[in-house]
Order: C-alpha cells, then structure tokens, then sequence
C-alpha cells in the first residue's frame, strides 16, 4: 500500500509567546516517533504548499482570509481567548489547508491509498467568518470543498473523533446532502455546539450526526458507536472519500479532556472506516495535547493506514453509551431507515 504523509517545519513555527497546550512540540513529538519506528521512511511525503484564496473562500469570507494574511504583520496577536498569532502563522495555517488539499487530491486520483497530515494549525472550530478555538482555517472543511470542486470526489464523509465538536466544519456542510459530517465528542463541553438532535438543516436534513456523550468514554464505546451509528450510516451515504478530524484530545491521559481512548482504540477505529469509500481515506490532526498519547496514537493510525491490522480492542459498552446511542439512532432513523 502507499501512504502519503503531509508534514512540513513551517508548521513549527506557528507558536505562542506564553504557555500554550497548542504548541509545536506535539508535531514534533509525533514526527519524531514515526522516525524512531521506521514508519516515515514507509510512507511517500506530500509536500505542503500554501493554499491559494480561491480554496479557501469556497469555506472562508474573504475578510476572514484578509484577517488572517494581516496577522503576518505583527509579532504576536490573540484572536480569541484561545487563538494566538505570530509573523510565521499565517503562512503556516495556508500550507496546512494546503498540504491537505493536495494529499486529498492524490489520494482521490489513485497515486496514493490513503494518507494522513500532520498539521498545525488545527482547523475544525474555524467558522467562515471567524478564527476559533486554535484554529485559523478549516483544513478539513477547505479540502472536502477542493475535492468536490476539481470532481474528483462528489459525496465526502467527515468523520471528526476529537474531543470537540466541529462546529466550524459542522456549519460550514449544516444544509449540504453532498458532504456528511459525523462527530464523537464530550458534551456539553467546549465549543458548545453538537447536540443529539443538530441533524442538519434544509436539504441537509439527516446528513449531519452528533454522538454527544459525557466523559469516561473509552474505545469499547467509541467502536460501539461506530457500529451501531457510523457504519451503518456511512454504508447508506455511500461516500466516495472519507476525511478524518484526526484529534487525539479524547485520548486517555489528555489534559483537556476526559475521554479514555487508547492508542488501539485510535488505530481500530482507522481500520473500521477502511471499508468505506474502497478505501480512500485521509486522517488531517485537530487537536491531542498529551505528548505520549498523541505520539503513540499517531503511529497507531499510521500502521493501520499503512496496512497493519486494526489491533485488538476488548470490553463490553457499558448501559451508558448504550441507550445515549439509542438516543442517536432514534434522531437519526428518520434519514437512515437502515439504523
Ligand atoms: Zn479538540
């Protein structure tokens, strides 16, 4: 199989003048891991290149994308409570969305099966209007769109296991049948959004799902939801390319979040969504903050995507997870009869 990896310096420039969880020490944590285990030299890198104004405002109001640019401008600025800038960030955040589409597009045209980019800056809580949360541009949400836009692909999947709801990718696709965005995360919890029962709106209706649950959750629930409501879901929509909102912040350990996967949990996760799409599948990194876990999770991913078997996982779900995941099936019935 190959492989195609997104990762590039740039990235690492992209830092904060203080403490901050978001920092470049976890890119450099995982890159350094798949070098120690050979696994770097497996895969073909994909060069990141910064992506151009057309990409981004099919996402992004081109006062956004001017907001962003001007940030190169000073040394250090604070967008939101959460959201830093410096000279190297607006650049950094133009080649992550930018690496990103080109793996995709590699990946969607057959040089590659499937990929993963290592990015910095994150992107899923970015909204068209405004930065957010970390988050500068919506790499996921900005490469779902170039794929659609050059035909290589008409009905994407997006898949977003971070901690967080995507509210930025969520909102971007609310009334779109084309693009189906599922989310696994903590709640109620930072960004806020991500209810049970936000579907999608309009045309949209059914095509967006939100597994909204509480803390504690490990990889039996996490596989059972991918079971009882991913797959199932995933089967009907038929997709022809499955995008990941590859956050490691649920990760057991994280020290924002409460959630209990582990590194097999990630990596048989990325397994259970190979059967979709013949295949074609992309993981683009979001968030993960314990520098262990993501390294270990990363590499996890990595072995699977780069044709390992998902590795074991074990534990019945506990009743919790179990009527939260009827409650999900009972919002979702209505547009997937086959739940
Ligand atoms: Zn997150």
């Amino acid at each position: 199989m190959k492989t195609g990896l997104v990762f590039d310096e740039r990235f690492l420039r992209h830092r904060a003048p203080y403490a901050h969880p978001e920092h470049p020490g976890r890119l450099e944590a995982i890159d350094g891991r798949l070098e120690r285990e050979g696994l770097k030299a497996l895969c073909r890198g994909v060069p990141a290149r910064p992506a151009k104004d057309e990409e981004l405002e099919r996402i992004h109001d081109s006062r956004l994308v001017a907001l962003v640019d001007e940030t190169a401008q000073h040394d250090f600025l604070q967008l939101d409570p959460d959201t830093y800038t410096c000279r190297d960030t607006a650049l950094a955040a133009r080649l992550a969305a930018g690496g990103l589409v080109d793996l995709c597009a590699e990946v969607a045209g057959g040089r590659l099966d499937n990929g993963f980019a290592l990015l910095r800056p994150p992107g899923h809580h970015a909204e068209a209007d405004r930065p957010m949360g970390f988050c500068l541009f919506n790499n996921v949400a900005v490469a779902a769109k170039a794929l659609q836009s050059s035909g290589a692909a008409k009905k994407i999947l997006i898949v977003d296991w971070d901690l967080h709801h995507g509210n930025g990718t969520q909102n971007s696709f609310w009334e779109d049948p084309s693009v189906l965005y599922f989310s696994t995360h903590q709640f109620p919890f930072y960004p806020g959004s991500g209810a049970i029962d936000e579907v999608g709106g309009g045309a949209g209706r059914g095509f967006t799902v939100n597994v909204a649950w509480g803390e504690g959750m490990g990889d039996a629930e996490y596989l059972d939801a991918f079971d009882r409501v991913l797959l199932p879901i995933g089967r009907s929509f038929a997709p022809d390319f499955v995008i990941v909102s590859c956050g490691f912040d649920a990760a057991d350990g994280d020290p924002l979040g409460g959630m209990r996967l582990s590194p097999a949990g990630y990596g048989a996760m990325t397994a259970k969504l190979q059967e979709l799409a013949g295949g074609r599948l992309v993981l683009a990194l979001e968030g993960g903050y314990d520098l262990n876990a993501i390294a270990r999770s990363a590499e996890a991913c990595l072995r699977v995507l780069l044709g390992e078997p998902g590795p074991p996982v074990a534990g019945p779900s506990p009743s919790r997870a179990r009527r939260l995941l009827d409650d999900v099936v009972r919002a979702q019935k209505p547009f997937w009869p086959s739940l």
